[in-house]
């Protein structure tokens, strides 16, 4: 029996070493809900990182290792301290992450950096063939991969292979500039099918195709050596039932600390109303902005001080790296000057979490907060703004969502902005807080019956039958 191979950077569970044990615990990240039918199907294989280096694995630890991995339907890719220095945190976070997300100035070319690129990627080639038998299908995730369908096709040329993108693809224009781009593209086009999250960066991505390689694009299909690749948007979806039911369920459960005190907040004026956004801490989130716009808000509406709070949530992330430092370091000004400028006794505009919560917590966020306000400058999809919606349980609450992030092409009923606009954010915020109740339902009925239809695991199966499909292409008579 044929299998399939999943592999991305890191594997579906966490290993960590606590007190000199190793510690595991399964990921409850997106990903790893959406894959679970395919990677719980027959013979199925998930090849990744474990998260420790080999200075970190004795020779006793990693056969421990090996064996916890097996036991999980999983292999890892035996990484170094040099290669999580150069692969991960240089060129897939210092090099991709911006560029793709638009931020060239962030961008750092460097050729160590993309030799390490490509050796890692390399070893994942290794892994993967060690595994593979004819016919199998293999799925490769993200910009962390870039180069692998390539590197298996060469040598298995019978092997179905699917690529995934979940973080944007940038346009001809930006993507030009980078210096290995036809490598890279060589890279991706040994998929089988290419996937993306919406019809825009598909097209980036077949316009890149075009103008670099000078290749014959049909429609959404790219002839290839002697072969068709199809290219393809599946948005990914969220756990719609988990979000839902665990809101349902939340009115009855003992409350948390922190929903003591949201309930609090929410009692100590009849109608002060709660702002939410919660991201990584990352420069692509646009959280400076949000809270300049909210400033913004408060400056043009104070009718609203004492009435209105915003809570943010910042998840701590690659804090090695220099531009979150110093993103970090921005906002903690910024949410200080403005705190510091319009406090009163009672009163604190922003409320500032710079930690990750416990999903019960989060839970408690959304189900407490009458609007979300997401603004990322840049965002593949944002998934944040689709549980919320998940979340609203009695069908009220609005979301204000940037034009900017991937889940904004199906979100069309939410409230979009340009995160750039302070002056249409700030009169959207005012909306918001007045909309009609009437509005907020007919507004979420239809988000949530979108989101309840194409949730990840649909997602997953979509991107999957389009994979098998491709194997009916069949090969091109040159
Ligand atoms: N999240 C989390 N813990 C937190 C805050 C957020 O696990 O303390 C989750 C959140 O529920 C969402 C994910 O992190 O599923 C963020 O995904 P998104 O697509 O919004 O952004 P990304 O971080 O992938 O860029």
């Amino acid at each position: 029996m044929n299998k399939t191979i999943i592999v991305s950077n890191r594997l579906p569970l966490q290993i960590k070493i606590e007190n000199d044990q190793l510690e595991v615990t399964p990921s409850v990240g997106g990903l790893a809900t959406g894959l679970k039918s395919v990677h719980n199907d027959g013979k199925s294989l998930w090849i990744g990182w474990s998260g420790l280096t080999e200075e970190e694995l004795s020779e006793a630890r990693s056969k421990e290792v090996k064996k916890l991995v097996t036991a999980a339907k999983c292999d890892s890719v035996s990484l170094t301290q040099d290669d999580l220095e150069n692969f991960y945190y240089g060129f897939s976070n210092r090099t991709l992450w911006p560029l793709f997300h638009y931020f060239m100035e962030y961008t750092e070319f460097d050729n160590d950096y993309w030799e390490s690129y490509k050796a890692v990627n390399q070893k994942f080639a290794d892994k993967v063939l060690e595994h593979l038998e004819d016919g199998d299908t293999v799925w490769v995730h993200d910009y962390q991969l870039l180069l692998l369908p390539k590197l298996i096709k060469e040598k298995m040329p019978n092997t179905t292979i699917g690529f995934f993108l979940h973080i944007p693809y940038p346009s001809y224009e930006i993507f030009r500039t980078f210096p290995w781009r036809e490598e890279l593209l060589h890279g991706m086009l040994g998929a089988d099918l290419i996937g993306f999250h919406t019809y825009d960066y598909e097209r980036h991505f077949l316009s890149s195709v075009k103008r670099i390689l000078r290749l014959e694009v049909n429609f959404n299909e790219v002839t290839y050596h002697d072969r068709i690749v199809k290219v393809d948007s599946f948005p990914m979806g969220i756990d719609y039932d988990k979000f839902h039911d665990s809101a349902s369920k939340h009115k009855t459960d003992k409350k948390s600390e922190l929903q003591q005190r949201l309930d609090d907040h929410i009692q100590s004026g009849s109608d002060a109303k709660m702002i939410l956004s919660i991201d990584r801490m990352d420069y692509t989130k646009g959280i400076p902005n949000r809270i300049r716009a909210f400033e913004y808000f408060l400056n043009k509406y104070p009718e609203y001080k004492e009435k209105v709070r915003l809570i943010m949530l910042a998840v701590p992330s690659r804090s090695n790296v220099p531009q979150y430092q110093k993103l970090k370091r921005d906002t903690d000004e910024l949410v200080g000057r403005i705190n510091g400028q319009f406090s009163t006794v009672s009163w604190t505009p922003i409320w500032y979490f710079y930690r990750s919560m416990p999903f019960e917590n989060l839970i408690d966020l959304y189900t407490s907060s009458h609007v979300a306000m997401i603004t990322p400058v840049r965002d593949g999809m944002n998934l944040v703004a689709k549980e919320y919606v998940a979340t609203r349980t009695e069908q009220d609450g609005v979301l204000i969502l940037s034009e900017m992030a991937g889940a904004s092409k199906e979100m069309n009923e939410s409230m979009l902005i340009n995160p750039n606009n302070f002056e249409h954010i700030a009169d959207t915020i005012k909306y918001a807080l007045e909309m009609p109740l009437e509005e907020q339902k007919s507004r979420m009925k239809i988000l949530q019956k979108r989101l309840k239809r194409y949730t990840v695991e649909k997602w997953a199966e979509e991107f999957m039958k389009s994979l098998h499909a491709t194997k009916h292409l069949g090969a091109v008579i040159v």
